[in-house]
């Protein structure tokens, strides 16, 4: 089994270092990300996103069985805790090590929230990190305004394609690879199941609501975390740390710590800052499911105690 790990690859070493050395290749060009959509274009484009939302208020007539809220609840704290600890933690910025299969898990559940593929993902989370609140961030409220920040950048022109310059790491596997070309399947997937197993009632709250939630909880994290809270670190671009956020997004909130040290795969950096995602962490690597789990040194831990 020792080739089904990503552990120790033998020459194209998958590292927060890496991920640095591929951004910093880069030179701005644009002024902009990326350009507006005409009405018609962004109606087009939206229009499945539109439609979940719209589905999602159909719980005013269908209500909901206690079993379907709890179901939508999990759904929604699941998928968010699985967004954040793949997409973000490990696909993005290599927080920690897994095997090739978990990778693959972790893939599909991120998928799982409907925000494209694991590929396109992470690259333009690494140019949001490069370009942090500059003309070339993908979505920096500073630079294109809030409601662009928050969703309107996710339809752009060009929005959709993936720089794969950034992601060369990951292009690597050719299963990841060909789960971001068909990035819809889990979610439809989660879609049908949640139907099968509880019909029109689960398909508007279980899946629906639930996914309407998880979209704008996430989005809050490029909109809400870079204009609302406090920045004990004086990083270059406006991210913040939020309790508020960090309870909506399993500890997401806590931006201008992950801000001042990305790499960390913790990211509330004393006891109190509560990080959901990162006990999961702590929990799969108790099971030795993941491992060399990144933290930050004691000096930055220890200047988050005194500015906290
Ligand atoms: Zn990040
Ligand atoms: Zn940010």
């Amino acid at each position: 089994m020792a080739s089904m790990t990503v552990a120790n690859p033998p020459s194209t070493a998958v590292v927060p270092e890496v991920v640095e050395d591929l951004a910093s290749r880069e030179t701005p060009k644009a002024k902009t990300p990326y350009e507006r959509m005409s009405t018609g274009q962004f109606l087009v484009a939206a229009a499945p996103m539109g439609l979940v939302h719209i589905l999602a208020l159909g719980v005013i007539f269908t209500g909901a069985s206690s079993t379907v809220a709890w179901a939508c609840f999990a759904l929604w704290l699941g998928r968010m805790v699985g967004i954040t600890l793949g997409f973000h933690r490990y696909f993005s910025h290599r927080s920690f090590k897994t095997s090739r299969v978990f990778q693959f898990v972790l893939a599909v559940i991120s998928q799982s929230a409907g925000q494209r593929g694991v590929l396109w993902w992470a690259s333009h989370h690494r140019r949001h990190h490069k370009h942090s609140d500059e003309d070339n961030d993908p979505h920096s409220p500073r630079q294109h305004g809030f409601w662009w920040s928050h969703i309107g950048w996710f339809y752009g022109k060009g929005a959709m394609e993936t720089d794969l310059d950034r992601v060369k790491d990951l292009a690597r596997y050719p299963e990841l690879v060909w789960i971001d070309k068909y990035w819809y399947l889990p979610v439809v997937a989660l879609g049908a199941v949640v139907t099968a197993l509880w019909g029109l009632e689960g398909f508007i709250v279980a899946f629906c609501l639930s996914t309407v939630m998880l979209w704008h909880t996430t989005f809050i994290v490029n909109s809400l975390a870079h204009v609302w809270g406090s920045r004990p670190y004086e990083t270059s671009d406006d991210s913040r740390n939020n309790v508020v956020i960090a309870l909506l997004t399993a500890g997401e909130g806590w931006h201008n710590n992950h801000h001042h040290y990305q790499s960390s795969a913790r990211q509330g950096f004393v006891w109190w800052q509560i990080d959901l995602t990162f006990y999961v962490i702590k929990l799969l690597q108790l099971f030795r499911i993941v491992w060399d789990v990144r933290e930050p040194p004691a000096h930055v831990k220890a200047a988050a105690r005194k500015r906290g």
